[in-house]
């Protein structure tokens, strides 16, 4: 089929909830090629997803192995792959119990439902969400996310979630009821445009919960698995939540989710509370322990530390060319570059000249390489962008 019969049928068949552009055929390491053939340096990582690179050799194995032994079974069996995945989550965050679905939105859900169930025998149910949060487009994960936009024309919202500016303590402790169940937020957040919790924020957050017997959540869902050069975004901070949803990256693009709750709480989400028809598979599972024995095993973490310093620097650089650049943040390989104009032309430039990149608002570049990015792809990237602030 030609590429314009397949924008047909696209255009034809599949609902407008997004507006693509190039159409990606194949993919290897940090390197992605459109059905023209033209080759890109892929810093969107179908959005901090495919984090050891596309098609990693690792993963690719696992899943095909997987796929040939025992794909699915459901979860009124035992499978090999869930408990050994759990317990990897677990030895890389805190000593918990994890349930497993298939995105960050179910995760997320999850989350929600475990607040409630916990705050239930004390008449606990609201949520105290953050401004520029965002955690999901069902209707739960919806309420708990600031951005009104995404919201119109779906209300009534779900009651019982309030906001408070991000990394306001006052805010925070003046949000906190008698009703509250707990606070959630992300120790990175991702969408809202590369803002990260600050240290003081989360220890009163930590406190607060400690003290009305709440609980404290965290969506590593874009910040986790290495991405912020720290297995989990909180754990520069040692500060530990409660509970904590994690996917994108979990499987490097096979779709997976989970949440993991401290072992103090496995008790609230009993027998027959919550279920996934998917949640957990063996095929899914073996594909995420994969990646994280190769981030492991590879020690991505140091490389991923590494290049988030090269490519601050590179931008921090920038910033002295262009007057445009007001402000770079993030940590790790997930970096935010705010800009003085909007972004989204010179998004669109970038990917004619070979280079992806994603927005995060209308201001902010968002950049999330793998995290096995080298030097050399860097600085190609680095000598794109710069050509492109130099056009804007
Ligand atoms: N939470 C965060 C922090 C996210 O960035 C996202 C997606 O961008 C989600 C949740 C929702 O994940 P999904 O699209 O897999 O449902």
């Amino acid at each position: 089929m030609t590429k314009s019969d397949l924008m047909a049928l696209q255009d034809k068949y599949v609902l407008g909830t997004y507006a693509p552009t190039l159409m990606l055929v194949r993919g290897q390491g940090a390197r992605a090629w459109d059905v023209d053939g033209k080759e890109y340096i892929d810093f969107t990582t179908g959005i901090s997803v495919c984090s050891l690179g596309h098609c990693h050799p690792a993963v690719t194995e696992a899943i095909q192995r997987q796929a040939a032994r025992l794909v699915h079974v459901s979860n009124l069996f035992f499978n090999e792959f869930q408990p050994q995945l759990a317990a990897a989550i677990s030895r890389h965050s805190f000593d918990g119990r994890v349930f497993f679905g298939n995105s960050g939105a179910e995760a997320n859900e999850g989350l929600i439902k475990f607040a409630r169930m916990h705050g239930s025998k004390n008449g606990r149910h609201e949520i105290v969400c953050m401004q520029g949060s965002f955690h999901g487009r069902t209707l739960a994960t919806l309420a708990a996310t600031s951005r009104a936009k995404y919201r119109e024309g779906f209300q009534p919202d779900m009651p019982g979630f309030s906001f408070i500016p991000f990394n306001d303590v006052e805010k925070l402790r003046e949000a906190v009821t008698d009703k509250t169940a707990a606070i959630l937020l992300e120790p990175i957040q991702g969408e809202g445009g590369i803002y990260a919790a600050s240290h003081e924020f989360l220890l009163a957050a930590r406190e607060l919960c400690d003290r009305h017997g709440i609980l404290l959540m965290y969506d590593e869902v874009q910040s986790g698995m290495g991405r912020s050069g720290r297995f989990f975004a909180y754990q520069h901070h040692a500060i530990e939540p409660d509970a904590m949803s994690i996917a994108k990256a979990l499987g490097n693009g096979y779709p997976i989710g989970a949440f993991i709750v401290q072992r103090k709480h496995e008790k609230v989400l009993g027998a027959g509370k919550h279920a996934s028809t998917f949640g957990g598979t063996p095929l899914a599972c073996a594909a995420a322990l994969a990646v994280i024995e190769t981030i492991d095993r590879q020690d991505l973490l140091t490389n991923c530390q590494e290049m988030g310093e090269h490519l601050r620097g590179a931008l921090v650089q920038l910033a002295s060319k262009y007057p445009t650049i007001k402000e770079v943040r993030g940590r790790g390989l997930i970096v935010g570059v705010e800009m003085t104009v909007p972004v989204a032309d010179a998004i669109k430039k970038a990917a004619e000249r070979g280079l992806l990149i994603l927005n995060a608002g209308d201001n902010v570049f968002r950049f999330l390489p793998p995290l096995n990015l080298t030097k050399k792809d860097l600085d190609e990237a680095m000598s794109i962008f710069d050509t492109v602030l130099g056009d804007l």
